[in-house]
């Protein structure tokens, strides 16, 4: 499944045929007035309990959390759900349910990250600035057919278009296919998933320049894996991904060229080092075993990324 975010060029930064800001069933003026309010006063409205039962149940790696780590899930869902808008487009048919799916996956990740600054978060919503950066969130029916234009290195400008199962703009809105969020991410080789994917990329892109392409190289937490300067914590990060990324690229390449056994993993991990940090974002959350497995490096520097408060003695 193609899933892109390099190229963004083709993309509307605006999408003029938004819907109206998705509110959850409430009163648009309370809606407003929560949104002024700082993120610690806000008081979303509840998660009805029928729906997040609905949830858990079709994304079983949900269901397998521990009862307090749902229990926190729910609660930044439900303030995630006040601070974004969802834009169904094409015609989509849009309900709670749909925009609660997304909203569990893309907070997954946060369940024990630090503020994007590496500090250790104040108040446990803070965790959310690392989405502060944009707010609309555009569903799609399917994937979506994106223009795309490259130079090569001889000046020559080729055009070509690409299918979306989602898409991340930097500083901008995340697109995703609804076909492709409500997939069956457990029985998919590598165990693929878009909301992670698109949302790792926007943690990705923290670290990256106006304009340029992410790198797969986030902001780190503060003394990441008992470093000492963000220096080291940068270089140590870097270091283990190249190892691994080159690692799978030639394992893919074997595949390809001389039949070899095709990696566990998404082979679309190997189109750049961003791709790379997303797909095995995807399979981190989701085959966490399996990625232990197949990336024994990894596993160490992703729970210092994603959990690092749980890792300090
Ligand atoms: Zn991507």
């Amino acid at each position: 499944m193609p899933v892109d975010c390099i190229d963004i060029q083709c993309l509307p930064r605006e999408w003029p045929d938004a819907l109206p800001t998705w509110s959850y069933n409430t009163c648009a003026v309370i809606d407003l007035v929560n949104r002024w309010l700082p993120r610690r006063w806000r008081s979303p409205p509840p998660i009805p309990e029928p729906l997040w039962r609905q949830t858990l149940a079709a994304y079983p790696f949900l269901a397998r959390l521990e009862a307090a780590e749902r229990k926190r899930l729910r609660w930044l869902s439900s303030h995630f759900l006040l601070e974004k808008e969802f834009h169904p487009a094409n015609g989509l048919s849009f309900d709670d349910g749909m925009a609660l799916a997304i909203a569990v996956q893309a907070c997954l990740p946060l369940l024990y990250m630090h503020a994007p600054s590496g500090q250790p978060v104040r108040h446990p919503l803070r965790v959310l600035d690392w989405y502060d950066d944009f707010v609309g969130i555009v569903v799609q029916p399917g994937a979506v057919l994106a223009r795309r234009k490259s130079v090569d290195g001889a000046g020559v400008v080729h055009h070509y278009n690409e299918v979306l199962a989602g898409e991340a703009m930097d500083r901008g809105p995340i697109m995703l296919s609804w076909d492709a969020v409500q997939g069956t991410p457990e029985e998919t080789p590598g165990g693929s998933n878009v909301v992670i994917h698109e949302f790792v990329h926007k943690m990705d892109m923290r670290n990256s320049r106006y304009g340029d392409a992410p790198d797969g190289a986030p902001p780190l937490p503060d003394r990441f894996m008992g470093t000492h300067s963000r220096t080291e914590a940068g270089r140590l990060w870097r270091h283990t991904m190249e190892q691994a990324y080159e690692a799978f690229r030639e394992a893919v390449l074997l595949a390809e060229r001389f039949g070899g056994e095709k990696p566990w993993l998404d082979d679309y991990a190997a189109t750049h080092p961003a791709e790379f940090f997303a797909v095995t974002s995807e399979a981190y959350f989701l085959h966490r075993d399996q990625f232990a497995n197949a990336f024994p490096s990894l596993l160490p520097l992703y729970d210092g990324f994603f959990r690092p408060g749980t890792l300090e003695p």
